[in-house]
């Protein structure tokens, strides 16, 4: 007998592609698939106005205009392109070490680049965040005291579903003569981001966690920064403004351009079902008596996002009790070749074991109430077995 595929509770990770998104792609594949950067014929124009059409979709979902708009492969390299273009740009006009400030709870496509930063001069500082992942604005503000040419902070935690208070953020970072920098990647989709109301100046995010496909992205940059502010770490044939060469991913970027419009047209709704969903997971767990914990805060989160420990229970064996049943991440799924808990609940101070107990998951649009309820009964009994405890 067929098994039933396992519930797919990892959005956080990644979602399917909606279908309405992956019908616009498809002719893309075949039809439409001309090389934008061809002016000189029709297969060319059409794909080029393809592209104008997701750039304008993708700057309605943020607020931003079109062309402050760069494609990318993803929020990797949108971060990398962020951080690594503005930072060099600096040094190579001659800045000699230019100020950096963030926390230890970003995603390691933030958290890497900057360590080869601080390799070639850049001073870093991290700022601390609370036990629910939480910065302080005053020491924030305290690390701005000595002047800072970027701050980059992310719009919510892929982990713990932390929320910045980014306009916050932007407001203490401008006014110490920063840029500002934030990696939208979890919150894009999910939660209203306006860039004009944020205040920030460069915003990364990715088709592949809004129901679009994956290795599509983009680097929103304000005022079209341009490549005089902005080193491009891709050089060639000079596309996305010399900013990101290469030959565009037509049906990658329409795919991101139609799930953003989806996004944004539905933006109140995802929100709700995807609250809801994780609610109805909590109650389930909640009213089965067994001791867990939330990491992260029980408000304003993420939607959609959970982490939880449940006391004395390693995530590790959870997982395999429930390999088959209920797909979910242990750690984030990009570091997943690390056996150890991930950064983010260490940056937390979180005591080892419940470090080793947390487990995260991400519900999605496709998902039903009645699937949170089944999926928490099944880590309800899973826990039960684990802790030798039958009712
Ligand atoms: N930033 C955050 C917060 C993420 O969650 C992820 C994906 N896990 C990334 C960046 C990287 O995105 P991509 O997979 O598009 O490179």
């Amino acid at each position: 007998m067929a098994r039933a595929p396992a519930l797919y509770l990892d959005h956080g990770s990644t979602t399917p592609v909606d279908p309405r998104v992956l019908e616009e792609m498809i002719p893309c594949f075949s039809i439409h698939f001309g090389n934008p950067s061809s002016t000189i014929h029709e297969y060319g124009w059409y794909a080029a106005e393809l592209v104008t059409i997701a750039r304008e979709r993708v700057a309605a979902l943020i607020g931003g205009r079109p062309e402050e708009v760069i494609f990318t492969s993803g929020a990797t390299e949108s971060n990398n392109l962020a951080l690594k273009g503005t930072i060099e740009t600096l040094l190579r006009s001659g800045h000699s070490a230019p100020r950096i400030v963030s926390c230890r709870t970003e995603h390691r496509s933030v958290l890497d680049p900057l360590a080869t930063l601080a390799a070639r001069g850049c001073a870093i500082t991290y700022v601390e965040v609370s036990d629910e992942g939480a910065i302080d604005l005053a020491q924030l503000r305290d690390a701005l005291r000595a002047g800072a040419s970027l701050v980059t902070f992310m719009a919510a935690n892929n982990e713990v579903g932390t929320l910045h208070p980014l306009a916050e953020i932007a407001r203490a970072a401008r006014e110490a003569g920063a840029l500002v920098h934030c990696d939208a990647t979890q919150a894009v989709g999910k939660l209203p981001i306006d860039v004009a109301l944020l205040g920030v100046d460069l915003l990364s995010l990715t088709a592949h966690k809004l129901g679009g496909p994956k290795g599509a992205g983009a680097l929103w940059i304000r005022g079209a920064v341009g490549a005089a502010a902005l080193a491009a770490l891709a050089e060639g044939g000079g596309q996305e403004s010399g900013l990101r060469s290469g030959t565009l991913n037509v049906p990658g970027i329409v795919g991101l351009g139609k799930a953003a419009e989806l996004a944004r047209t539905e933006l109140p709704e995802r929100r709700a079902h995807l609250e809801k969903l994780a609610r109805r997971f909590l109650e389930v767990i909640g009213a089965s008596g067994l001791r867990f914990e939330l990491n992260g805060p029980l408000r304003e989160r993420l939607p959609g996002n959970l982490n939880l420990s449940f006391a004395g229970v390693e995530s590790a064996k959870l997982l395999t009790a429930l390999q088959g049943k209920v797909a979910f991440s242990v750690s984030s799924a990009c570091q997943s070749a690390a056996s150890s808990p991930p950064h983010v609940l260490a940056a937390l101070g979180l005591p080892e074991e419940r470090q080793r107990a947390a487990f995260r998951l991400g519900f999605g649009m496709t998902g039903t109430e009645a699937e949170a309820e089944q999926a928490a009964g099944l880590f309800v009994t899973a826990v039960r077995t684990l802790i030798g405890k039958t009712s």
